[in-house]
């Protein structure tokens, strides 16, 4: 862990009331500003930059190092990124070994040339993936200062995420490729070296200029300042735009309030425009050709639509553009813009096209610490991204069935770790993944089980509109939660997230007890649970049992369409068992199962349904 030695916070006299409003929730952002000029030649795919970044340190604490990140740096032999991916138990096939057989004119490189503050040369040292800045003179709380650099790169061979030339032929996948301050918040510095997985970005407006030759089409984050000097399916309708004077256009974009800057870039992109009735554009870069033009040409429909359904349900989409570039290896996340590789089935490019879309709420928008919460952010996004593709296909089978199924399998592998693991150290990929993705999704899917879906339908909403642009943890959501269904779920987050416990209930024993019936439930797992009890009559009619845990401190309300509960009873989570009477004969009932919509993420469900 890099040390960062801060100062303690010394403006006391003129800042009593902030200190004092600070101590008490110790929460706050920074803010960057950059302006970028970048010269990108395609010939030997390097590139060289200008960076005036201006720092605002909102923080109470006095500053002297900052961190930047320098993600190309990963894709050199012997770096972190290729040691990890070559160690962990189960290689990502995409990396694997190929780092380390990178030449020289293939890998990645980041290197600041020269940097000051305010003008003057500060002392930095580049430690693989991140650039170590001493600074001559310490930022203090409340105070902006002004970085200069002038940086180089060269761009890696299509590995992971960014990089040249990719499986389908595409020249530019520009993403990780600028320096990018690290953020400091509340739990201080997070400087990660890049092996290969998340991020954590700073809210800011960036001013970027690319120079690159003038057959190259761009797409991806930002609004395009000149598009009638520029063309290439930017222009407005009508417009005549005049030759370049020389062999190079220099783009203009501007993006406001993003954490991060993505450009693709190739000389045989086409470039599809769809304006919304809401305002929104909505462009698709793609490489023509029988594998692709079809589907793209379909994609446009689903796109606007996936938009309008996720601004319904999720909070509204708060840019007036979103850009689907092909480019990458596999599907990532963007601010205003995703990079997915385009040759695929319709099915598989809308179904990628809509789980990157979705990350604009959970990656883009709300922008939890990905490292610290990857669950929030891909778990969310696969939950949000699931309903939708219902939606779009008007699918009637449960949309988060393959979470589950997913949570289920990791169980059983026995490789189960904590949610709240850091997404860097986990053991194993296949951990990382099944926790991020699939118990993510099944902890928003589950959370309607437990405070009832339209309390937890409300609370995504105000969750969205309360944090967005502001970074929320794990706390900020299920305080939300709470306040949205007047329930205690402090529980829910210490199991469900801190821990592998597990949930299982089982029916234990179902009898005759003078004319009514008697039942007696069993907690096994080590998780306790509201339990949702249904009992099926031979008369076909159904009705609930309702057994809240004490600790909730209250119960959800009747669901819409669940059979009507006829008796509530909480259940202390401590007692292993509860016997409950139902004043019905056996002789009438059919069945008796626990939670027959199988929202509850129970591992054992045999043991959940006895019929007679
Ligand atoms: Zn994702």
């Amino acid at each position: 862990m890099l040390r960062s030695k801060l100062k303690p916070f010394f403006g006391l006299f003129l800042f009593a009331v902030t200190t004092a409003a600070v101590a008490q929730n110790g929460r706050f952002q920074q803010a960057v500003d950059y302006k970028m000029d970048v010269q990108m030649d395609v010939k030997t795919n390097r590139y060289t930059g200008i960076q005036k970044l201006v720092y605002t340190n909102n923080s109470p604490d006095t500053l002297d190092r900052v961190f930047y990140h320098l993600y190309y740096n990963a894709f050199q032999p012997g770096s972190m990124m290729d040691v990890r991916s070559r160690t962990i138990a189960d290689p990502d096939k995409r990396v694997a070994d190929r780092i380390s057989k990178l030449a020289p004119d293939e890998i990645g490189y980041l290197h600041a040339k020269t940097l000051t503050m305010n003008g003057k040369p500060v002392n930095f040292k580049e430690v693989e993936t991140i650039l170590e800045v001493s600074l001559p003179e310490p930022i203090l709380p409340n105070t902006s200062v002004t970085f200069d650099m002038e940086f180089e790169g060269q761009v890696p061979v299509q590995i992971r995420r960014s990089g040249r030339d990719s499986e389908e032929g595409v020249r530019y996948s520009m993403s990780q490729w600028y320096p990018k301050m690290a953020n400091y918040d509340e739990q201080g510095w997070h400087s990660n070296p890049y092996i290969g997985r998340e991020f954590y970005g700073i809210w800011g407006n960036y001013e970027v200029k690319i120079t690159i030759d003038k057959s190259y089409v761009i797409g991806g984050t930002g609004y395009l300042q000149n598009p009638n000097e520029i063309g290439h399916g930017y222009q407005d309708e009508g417009v005549k735009v005049p030759a370049p004077k020389g062999n190079t256009l220099t783009w203009h974009f501007v993006a406001p309030q993003v954490h991060d800057f993505m450009w693709g870039a190739d000389n045989k992109y086409q470039h599809d425009k769809v304006k919304m009735d809401n305002g929104i554009t909505v462009h698709h870069f793609f490489i023509p050709g029988p594998k692709t033009s079809e589907n793209w040409e379909k994609l446009k429909e689903y796109t606007p639509k996936a938009i309008s359904y996720l601004s319904e349900h999720f909070g509204q989409y708060p840019y007036k553009q979103f850009s689907v570039v092909q480019g990458g290896d596999g599907g990532m996340e963007y601010a205003m813009s995703t990079l997915i590789t385009g040759e695929r089935s319709l099915a598989s490019l809308v179904g990628v096209m809509v789980h990157e879309l979705a990350h604009s709420w959970y990656h883009g928008v709300l922008a939890s610490n990905e490292s610290l919460y990857p669950w929030m952010d891909e778990g969310f996004t696969s939950y949000a991204s699931s309903l939708t593709m219902a939606n779009i296909f008007q699918e009637s089978a449960s949309p988060h069935r393959g979470s589950y199924g997913g949570y289920y399998r990791l169980v059983s592998s026995g490789l189960e770790e904590p949610m709240s693991t850091h997404s860097d150290h986990y053991h194993t990929n296949r951990a990382y993944s099944s926790a991020a993705y699939s118990k993510g999704a099944v902890f928003m899917a589950q959370l309607g089980y437990v405070i009832g879906e339209e309390a937890r339908d409300r609370g995504i909403l105000r969750y969205f509109n309360t944090w967005k642009f502001k970074h929320p943890n794990v706390n900020d959501l299920v305080r939300i939660m709470e306040k949205e269904s007047g329930l205690e779920l402090d529980w829910y987050k210490e199991y469900f997230v801190y821990t592998t416990k597990t949930i299982d209930y089982g029916i234990k024993e179902v009898k005759a007890n003078g004319g009514n019936t008697e039942i007696t439930l069993e907690r096994i797992g080590l998780m306790p649970m509201p339990v949702d009890l249904v009992i099926t009559y031979k008369d076909g009619s159904q009705e609930s049992i309702y057994l809240p845990l004490v600790i909730m401190r209250g119960e959800k309300p009747q669901e819409k369409g669940q059979p009507t509960r006829i008796h509530t009873e909480a259940w202390p989570w401590t007692n292993l068992s509860k016997t409950l009477i139902l004043t019905k004969p056996l002789e009438t009932i059919k069945s008796v199962e626990i939670d027959p919509t199988k929202r509850m993420a129970d591992v054992q469900q045999e043991n959940n349904l006895v019929k007679f």
